[in-house]
């Protein structure tokens, strides 16, 4: 039997409805990628208020990798919400918040002993990490990549690449962050010069030190191990090590961002474990807490210490209820064997995603694990068939810079069926957004 179940135009009269109340009473600024209001949700489907299905290959944006609505993270809640809300866990500490650091410190790459900060969000997870590694390293720079996604407030917008909409009207900007380029290889931009990839692009950094920062002065490198935001590019095997080493040897610490690549979503728990090298700092956000808000930054214990008491922390990181989630999120991906589906789930997208390139002007498929994408030949195109998608009952977000990939960040529980389901939503909807793109009502 298929997920999807339409029984309106999308959107919906009572979406519709809401969709005005919103105009009114939300600040366009907040983005609204899909027309629909949400009523219930389970595993790799959403309902609308008017009562139709969807699946959801957005997972709110790579944060249900455990499934919406997942059993065990709902038991959990309810079990919580029973016992206490709130206490701060700065003023009455509480047993989960310890139980969680000690299992993200027992994941975490590597064998130096480990340390768990809990925050609220991605972009708290970044802010604090840089906190840190410029209070250890006593240095002031940061550099950080093209095309990089790190949130959007003040420090973690300034290390965020894209312009428009993100950036554009928010400067200035905070100070001693410098941009090099990412191992984006489809864009390489030293194939010209070097045409045999030696990761020139790591080896630049040595180039950055002496025409732009010092080695010195830089206190870390904060990359994503795969880029989100930026287009699910994947760098070649061994780039990751190579900035590694450069880190290493000048004494600068290596922050990975997991935000949106962590917990099972490349395949492993981390991305970053795809390559042999301990970060200094992981950073983890999204699919911790199960749905919950919840953010992390799990760090070698002689760094994540080195601040006083009181220097770290914030009224609600690291809530009860948010604690419990992650608990019941991350022994779902472990006891469900999602590392393990993810890599599957990619190679069914991959499969059918090559086989459309014989018929579409996709430009590349990429990825790692079920963290999978397509490039498309431009926005409008890919705008095209997000719409075309939702309004049959397959939900989408674009990503990349110019606008133009096609990412999945379904839940790492949906069955084969409804992949097949999904990816034929998909190719229906290159055969519109590709061809005739006046059909789908996009200018
Ligand atoms: N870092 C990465 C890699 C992200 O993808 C994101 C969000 O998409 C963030 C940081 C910011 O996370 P949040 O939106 O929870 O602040």
């Amino acid at each position: 039997m298929p997920s999807i179940d339409l029984q309106t135009p999308i959107p919906g009269p009572r979406s519709k409805q809401l969709a005005a109340r919103r105009a009114q009473a939300v600040p366009r600024g907040v983005s609204q990628l899909t027309p629909v209001f949400v009523s219930r949700s389970q595993g790799a489907v959403i309902e609308d208020v008017d009562g139709n299905r969807f699946l959801d290959f957005a997972g709110g944006i790579g944060c249900l990798n455990a499934g919406h609505s997942n059993p065990g993270v709902v038991a959990a809640l309810h079990a919580q919400a029973d016992r206490f809300l709130h206490t701060c866990f700065m003023v009455t500490p509480y047993e989960s918040y310890v139980r969680l650091a000690e299992k993200l410190n027992a994941l975490a790459p590597g064998g130096t002993p480990k340390k768990t900060l809990l925050l609220n969000s991605g972009a708290e997870a970044v802010e604090n990490a840089i906190k840190i590694a410029r209070a250890f390293t006593r240095r002031p720079a940061v550099i950080c990549f093209e095309d990089a996604f790190h949130g959007r407030t003040l420090l973690t917008l300034s290390l965020t690449s894209k312009t428009h909409p993100y950036k554009a009207g928010f400067e200035p900007f905070a100070s001693d962050i410098y941009r090099v380029p990412y191992a984006y290889c489809h864009h390489c931009s030293y194939s010209l010069t070097y045409p045999e990839c030696k990761l020139h692009c790591a080896a630049h950094l040595e180039d950055t030190f002496q025409r732009v920062v010092a080695a010195e002065s830089v206190a870390a490198i904060i990359v994503e191990p795969v880029l989100g935001e930026g287009g699910f590019v994947v760098p070649p095997a061994g780039w990751l090590s190579a900035v590694a080493e450069i880190c290493r040897k000048h004494g600068i610490l290596l922050i990975a961002d997991e935000v949106q690549t962590g917990f099972g979503r490349t395949g492993k728990m981390f991305a970053i474990e795809h390559e042999p090298l301990e970060p200094d700092l992981l950073l983890t956000a999204k699919s911790l807490g199960g749905g919950l808000p919840l953010a992390a930054v799990t760090g070698k214990a002689e760094i994540m210490d080195y601040t006083v008491p009181g220097a770290l922390g914030g009224t609600f990181g690291g809530n009860p209820l948010a604690c419990e989630a992650a608990l019941a999120a991350i022994e779902a991906i472990e006891n469900g064997g999602l590392c393990a589906r993810a890599v599957q789930l990619g190679k069914l997208f991959r499969n059918r995603a090559l086989s459309w390139r014989q018929r579409f002007p996709i430009r590349d498929v990429r990825g790692l694990g079920a963290m999978q994408a397509c490039e498309l030949a431009d926005a409008e195109s890919t705008k095209a068939l997000v719409k075309y998608c939702y309004e049959h009952g397959l939900i989408l977000v674009t990503a990349g810079t110019y606008g133009n990939v096609i990412r999945i960040l379904m839940p790492l529980v949906v069955t084969d069926d409804q992949m097949h389901e999904a990816l034929d939503v998909m190719a229906a909807g290159l055969t519109v957004a590709t061809i005739d793109r006046a059909k789908v009502g996009v200018a």
